[in-house]
């Protein structure tokens, strides 16, 4: 865990880091061939489909909880919400979404779904299809815990800045190398989805809710891809938190700040009275759908 990464990697991190910073950003590639297969780049780019195939997180992590559901004092892990659209998203104060983009990443990820694993709670992990093809046994292993897995495009690239076409293309890409990850499992890959950068458009928002595709917002940055140390993270994310009261929570499974803050982090929201809320695809869980 704590052996050096190779100079190659870390110039990835690099690449990462700076892309993650702001929306206006040029240019995110996973560009180092010893660290990721990357296909052709004169291949044709590939033809827009349907999603694929959606299915709840595993039962194996227990009946879902669905709504409103009476919580132990003390308790960190809150209710599991079914979500088919936006709007769906209703949390009451307290109540927190974690989510990890850009993942997911040997060392870090791992290391993150263990202390989840210790606290008793769940989180959606928004993959990039170029990790999940570099590392389809992490995509597997995160689902096998019982995490919810959502989409980040292919190549993390700002979508805002592309065609509709290209932009639904570099989705629909990112999806299936996400899913291809999970074939043959029995879990799948979520209808939940988060633009790069945040860099949304109102078209491509309709567009992707005429699909079913739910888009997954940020109400809390912890701004973990800045230059600092865990515990700069965890308390700017702390002070954001009681600020609102409530949120989805915006982190990156790729920085090992992020892996070394969390059991703190977590401490701490249980400390606060906090619950993490577990957001699933509805119509795909035992609750039926909405619950509201
Ligand atoms: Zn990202």
């Amino acid at each position: 865990m704590r052996s050096p990464l190779p100079a190659a990697f870390l110039a990835l991190v690099a690449v990462l880091l700076a892309g993650c910073q702001s929306s206006k950003t040029t240019g995110f590639a996973y560009n180092n061939p010893t660290t990721l297969t990357i296909a052709a780049p004169t291949a044709p780019a590939p033809v827009y489909s349907a999603p694929p195939v959606y299915s709840a997180p595993p039962s194996t992590a227990g009946a879902p909880q669905c709504g409103p559901v009476p919580q132990q004092p003390g308790m960190l892990a809150g209710r599991t919400l079914p979500v088919s659209r936006v709007s769906d998203i209703k949390l009451a104060r307290g109540e927190v979404v974690l989510t990890f983009d850009d993942g997911p990443r040997p060392g870090t990820t791992p290391h993150i779904l263990d202390t989840l694993d210790a606290a008793g709670v769940k989180a959606t992990f928004m993959m990039v299809g170029q990790m999940a093809e570099a590392h389809p046994q992490l995509v597997r292993k995160v689902a096998s815990r019982g995490h919810t897995i959502g989409s980040h495009s292919y190549d993390h690239a700002n979508l805002k800045r592309m065609s509709r076409a290209d932009a639904l293309a570099e989705i629909g890409r990112g999806e299936r190398a996400i899913a291809a990850a999970l074939s043959g499992t029995g879990h799948g890959l979520s209808p939940f989805f988060r633009f790069p950068y945040l860099a949304d458009t109102p078209g491509l928002r309709s567009a992707m809710a005429q699909r079913g595709t739910v888009v997954i917002d940020v109400d809390i940055d912890s701004k973990d891809y800045l230059r600092t140390d865990g515990t700069t993270v965890m308390n700017r994310t702390l002070a954001e938190l009681r600020q609102r009261g409530r949120g989805i929570i915006l982190f990156h499974d790729i920085h090992p700040r992020t892996a070394s803050m969390l059991p703190g982090f977590l401490n701490a929201l249980q400390s606060e009275g906090f619950r993490v809320v577990r957001l699933v695809p509805g119509g795909a869980t035992a609750c039926g759908g909405r619950t509201s």
